[in-house]
């Protein structure tokens, strides 16, 4: 069992420095890295996928190539058009609502993004920021540039519901689903007309499967900024789904600034090969994390993996 320790090229969800554990079993390799911020509990489901991916493996795909979406973080609207041309995706998932940001800011940044990708698919994610009422005004406004979907508009599953009952554009739910006790409430409250589904905080690709069958909605598979190790189960699930309509959130590897594969798992021409992946033993070796970090992690799992035993 290797702890990694990995830089990221901008800061993401207020963290410099990406860490996990990777390890090999029967079935291939597997990873395991809950944000440091989650507490013990939250970590059994991510310890449930790292064991599917290491002990069980995966259900076999149904297609060779997954299509993925290209990420603008909160930039400007230079910045964005140069990183949508540059990422040859034909989807492009636009951050908006960010905080200290004003709603003209959105509108310039998506403008920019909608001309740089043509005829491609723009969607928007506010990580839960708005109001109903913000959301509303907003997405009266930002409709104009032909939006695939807003993500997670507002934090709370009613006020999704309410959302998606005041404007045309459709409405993904994804921390309404993976940090919530009951996913399919989204699908009760009628509150999305799309999931958003994470491996690693859902407990592995079958898990997914199952609640894409339950909710009954389109899925968007993302990533929880994995390495290639990671990200190739997230690829393992969006593989498998019997329907794919959109473009998944898995090309995220780009983030960090050094990788533990010879061939990461990065798009050509906007989609990712379904391939398994096994780490470079020297790239391995440059990303192990120093000796106290590597005590840190080695805690932190047999805690989780005595609360998941028990
Ligand atoms: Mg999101």
């Amino acid at each position: 069992m290797i702890t990694y320790s990995i830089g990221l090229k901008n800061k993401f969800r207020g963290i410099t420095v990406r860490e996990g554990m990777l390890f090999e079993g029967p079935a291939g390799w597997a990873e395991w890295s809950p944000f440091l911020d989650y507490d013990d509990a939250t970590c059994v489901s991510w310890l449930q996928a790292a064991r599917e991916a290491a002990v069980d493996g995966w259900p076999a795909p149904v297609r060779t190539a997954v299509p993925v979406n290209c990420t603008v973080p909160a930039v400007t609207p230079d910045r964005a058009a140069e990183i949508v041309r540059a990422s040859g995706c034909g989807t492009a998932k636009v951050k908006v609502a960010e905080p200290g940001q004003t709603l003209a800011d959105d509108l310039e940044r998506v403008e920019a993004v909608r001309d740089a990708i043509g005829s491609g698919r723009v969607r928007i994610d506010a990580n839960g920021a708005w109001s109903v009422d913000e959301a509303v005004q907003a997405l009266r406004q930002l409709a104009r540039f032909d939006l695939e979907y807003v993500e997670q508009p507002c934090a709370a599953v009613e006020d999704l519901a309410a959302v998606r009952r005041l404007v045309d554009v459709p409405v993904a739910a994804d921390e309404s689903i993976r940090r919530a006790e009951d996913p399919l409430l989204v699908r009760k409250l009628e509150a999305a007309d799309i999931a958003v589904l994470k491996v690693q905080p859902i407990g592995g690709v079958r898990a997914c499967l199952e609640i894409a069958e339950q909710i009954g909605l389109p899925v968007v598979v993302s990533s929880a900024l994995e390495t290639s190790v990671g990200i190739a189960a997230g690829v393992a699930l969006a593989a498998a789904l019997p329907e794919l309509p959109y473009a998944c959130g898995l090309a995220t590897v780009s983030m960090f600034t050094s990788e533990v594969v010879a061939e990461p798992m990065l798009p050509v021409d906007g989609f990712l090969p379904v391939k398994s992946v096994q780490p470079d033993p020297v790239l391995l070796e440059a990303a192990r994390a120093d000796a106290a970090r590597t005590a840190v992690w080695e805690e932190r799992m047999s805690r989780v993996q005595k609360r998941s035993a028990g």
